[in-house]
Formats: C-alpha cells, structure tokens, sequence
C-alpha cells in the first residue's frame, strides 16, 4: 500500500441512498476518517445565499469560490461543518439548501476549490469520502469504490424521516420529488455528473439494513487489503 495512513475508500451515489450514515459508521469501525463532500458543498451554497451570489456573474463566481473558507472539524466522533469561521452543521440541511446545493456545485470555480481541498484532505489515505464524482474525479485512484444506491421511493422516505426527526415541515412526496429532482440535476450537468466509476462496486441498498451494508463493504474492503498486501 503506497499511502501513508491506508487506502482511499470513493462512496458516491444518488440522494438518499444512505451514503453519509455507512460511510460514517465505515469509517469508525474502520478507523478511518470520513470526509461527507456533500456537506462541503452545502457549505458553500450557505456563504453564496448568504452573500447573495449571483451565480450568472462568473467574475463573482470565480472571486466567491477562491475567498470562500470551508472545513470539517472532528468534535468527539462527530464532524462540524464551518463556513468562513461560522459552525453551519445543522444548518445546511433543509430542502431549500439540498436545492441550491444541487445548482452551486454545479459551477466550475467551486468544483475545483472543493476538490483541491477534497484531494488533499485525503491523500494520506485512510478515507471514506463520500459524494458524487469521488471515484470518477476525485480520486478515481482510489482503491476501492462503491456505488450506493435504492429505489427513488425508498430514497425519499429515509430523507422524509431524517427531515421529520429534524422538525423539518415537509411532506413525503415533497422529498421524493426533492430528491428525484435533484438526482436529475446532478446527473445531466457537465461537470462531474453523478455517475457508476466502471470498477465501482455496486450495492443496491433498497430491503437492505444499514448493518448489512456495511457488512458487506467491510468484507469488500478486508478482501481488497489482502489484496493489495
Ligand atoms: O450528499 P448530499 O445530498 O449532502 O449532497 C448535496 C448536493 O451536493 C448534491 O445534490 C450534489 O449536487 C452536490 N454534491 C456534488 N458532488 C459531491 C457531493 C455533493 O456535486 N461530491
């Protein structure tokens, strides 16, 4: 193994196919550190409302995406997501944000700020990153990848829940059509569309506990190491 910390783990997939949760439950059982990319765009897409970004303006887009600061602090085995010095976890993630999220990530200055961060968060190795592009783009070095994926229905009812636990208003078939939404968008754009890397390893994940899951990524991931060794 050429990296300094083990190896580089890519868990892309569409909305609400469970990414976050497995990769960071992966990531404890393996002791590696989980890096959510989708949280690093959201982000961005905080400080771009809040600035009120005119993301028609490429000059403002471009100055946006270079002065924008965004992190991830491990705080007792939970990641803090700070935008420009300001603790934004919790906030970032309403509908109205997952929306805006789909489109901001869609320009290219932030697509190459959040990567460059991205890869060097992770070069050491000992990483779940999880997102859309990770093993196409990121890392398509990556030793093992995984695409996680449900049916859009199954998808939108653990986002329903999620959200309903959070107090969020909203209604099942709001998220479905949120979430459906939003897989088009991220599919069809020209940069990193969310799409299968051809040695990803699939997983469809609908019937599936999350315990399952991650048994059978764990597996995956001893069987690959042995591998590599
Ligand atoms: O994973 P999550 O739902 O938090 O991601 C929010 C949005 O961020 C996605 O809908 C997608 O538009 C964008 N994203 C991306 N590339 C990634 C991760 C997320 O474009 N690697």
């Amino acid at each position: 193994m050429n990296r300094e910390r083990g190896i580089v783990i890519a868990v892309d997939g569409p909305s609400g196919a469970g990414k976050s949760t497995i990769s960071r439950a992966l990531s404890k059982r393996l002791g590696y550190l989980e890096i959510d990319t989708g949280a690093m765009y959201r982000a961005m897409s905080w400080l771009a409302r809040e600035s009120n970004l005119d993301i028609d303006d490429p000059l403002a887009v471009e100055q946006f995406a270079q002065k924008a600061r965004v992190e991830l602090q491990l705080d007792n085995g939970t990641t803090r997501v700070i935008a420009d010095g300001q603790d934004v976890t919790h906030k970032i993630r309403t509908p109205e944000i997952s929306m805006l999220t789909s489109k901001i990530s869609a320009l290219s200055p932030v697509r190459k700020a959040m990567m460059t961060l991205q890869r060097q968060m992770g070069a050491k190795g000992g990483v779940v990153l999880d997102g859309r592009d990770i093993g196409t783009v990121v890392f398509p070095d990556a030793e093992l990848k995984f695409f996680l994926s449900a049916s859009a229905e199954e998808r939108g009812r653990r986002r329903f829940l999620e959200l309903q636990l959070k107090g969020v208003d909203t209604s099942l078939e709001a998220t479905i059509e949120n979430v459906t939404k939003r897989d088009r968008q991220d599919s069809e754009r020209e940069l990193a569309p969310l799409r299968q890397a051809g040695d990803a390893i699939a997983i469809d994940s609908t019937g599936l506990s999350i315990d399952e899951v991650i048994a059978q990524m764990e597996k995956l991931y001893y069987k690959r190491i042995s591998e590599k060794d």
